[in-house]
């Protein structure tokens, strides 16, 4: 039996998650659920039905409501101390991190410290301090098991060979629903449009970020943490279907690929349960509809997200987490109406370039370049 807390449970890696545990019942079991506060009847409703041994709500203000729904059975907890005292909670195996944004970095350290397992859904972790997590869970002897589907498919690929066995490092990206879309339509791109994923349904930040590839950018840094191996080998390729969820390219010239329909229940379970494999609920691969596999290269003039994250992820330091708090910020104000689509890579690139970098930066050095490329995103003007 694995012992699961789970941060970000009311999303949708948090329903998912919810629906593996649900399914292989005598193999997993939820023991802290954590949720922001925004879908306060939902936490409560999934604190109810599970009965972990901790709840949290990262919003303080939710406490006494949350407490009024779910009654005294349960300890309840609050703010970003309730989520770090979840995720070293000792009746936990693992920490599967699942929230939006950076208010999981904190907590995925703390799991750490505490021995836990983690696992990451919350790429920004990854970019924002990749060099800081994996170095803490290599001293504290823990493993990082990716949930992202992608690097969930290099992993079960990669089944432990060593780096110098691999060329590359292929990431599949769907393309986004732009992927036809000439560039001189771009600035009248709608919130509305470029919600429409073509394939995956997920919550609507990483939608977004499909859709202009700061998404396949932000996932191009994971790779290179999560892996230990330098951008140089982490390449992209445009695969419109979502079947391929990654490739690894070996020294011999041989291409592994792990293929299933999108659905992120696979990857999940597969981080929950690993070394297992055990059989679930899933539909069987339907080979009709993978009759048609296409290929392509991305267009780095339509979409320079990439470049962007391959020039951040070289320069190291604190430059992935510029371009991700830039990337958070453009997108918010994308989504409020105060810029247009191509200003999100536009803020992006500004922002880096004013950067000044610190390498090999520490916590406190992260966050305070995390929160002046906020405040610079913020203040862009065109
Ligand atoms: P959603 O927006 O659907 O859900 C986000 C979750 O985070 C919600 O449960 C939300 O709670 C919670 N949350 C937000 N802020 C906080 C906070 N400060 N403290 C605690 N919980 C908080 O996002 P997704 O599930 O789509 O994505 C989650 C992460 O997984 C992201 O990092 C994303 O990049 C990554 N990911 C997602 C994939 C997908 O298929 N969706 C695929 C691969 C990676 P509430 O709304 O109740 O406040
Ligand atoms: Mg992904």
């Amino acid at each position: 039996m694995k012992r699961i807390v789970l941060l970000g449970s009311t999303g949708s890696i948090g329903q998912s998650t919810l629906k593996v545990v649900a399914d292989l019942p005598d193999r997993l079991q939820l023991v802290g659920l954590a949720a922001g506060g925004g879908n306060l009847d939902e936490l409560a409703r999934q604190t109810r039905e599970y009965r972990p041994a901790a709840a949290c709500v990262f919003d303080r203000s939710k406490l006494p409501a949350l407490r009024e729904k779910v009654g005294n059975a349960t300890r309840l907890l609050a703010g970003e101390e309730g989520l770090v005292e979840l995720a070293m909670l000792p009746e936990a195996d693992i920490v599967l991190i699942a929230i939006v944004g950076t208010a999981g970095l904190r907590p995925a350290l703390a799991a750490i410290e505490a021995g836990k397992d983690l696992a990451v859904a919350s790429k920004e972790i990854l970019v924002m301090a990749g060099e800081a997590v994996t170095s803490a869970a290599k001293r504290q002897g823990v493993r990082i098991l990716p949930v992202d589907s992608e690097h969930n498919a290099i992993w079960q690929c990669l089944d432990g060979k060593p780096r110098h066995e691999v060329r590359n490092l292929w990431l599949t990206a769907s393309g986004g629903p732009f992927r036809k879309k000439p560039q001189a339509e771009f600035a009248k791109i709608t919130l509305q449009e470029a919600l429409q994923h073509p394939t995956w349904s997920m919550g609507n930040k990483i939608t977004l970020d499909s859709a202009t590839l700061m998404n396949k950018g932000l996932e191009m840094i994971e790779a290179r943490w999560l892996f230990d191996i330098e951008m140089a080998r982490v390449r992209v390729v445009v695969h419109p279907q979502s079947i391929v969820h990654s490739f690894v390219e070996f020294v011999d010239g041989s291409l592994l690929a792990q293929l299933c329909e999108p659905n992120m229940r696979l990857p999940i379970q597969y981080a929950l349960t690993y070394p297992e494999r055990l059989a679930n609920t899933l539909p069987a691969a339907d080979f009709m509809k993978m009759s048609r596999l296409e290929f392509e290269m991305p267009d780095h003039d339509r979409f320079p997200a990439l470049g962007l994250a391959r020039a951040a992820g070289e320069r190291g330091g604190t430059a992935p987490a510029v371009f991700n708090a830039a990337n958070e910020v453009a997108v918010a104000r994308f989504v409020k109406g105060e810029i247009r689509f191509p200003d999100i890579w536009g803020i992006v690139e500004h922002v880096l370039a004013k950067h000044r970098v610190v390498e090999h930066a520490d916590l406190g050095q992260i966050l305070e370049a995390d929160r002046w490329a906020r405040a610079a995103s913020a203040a862009w003007k065109g």
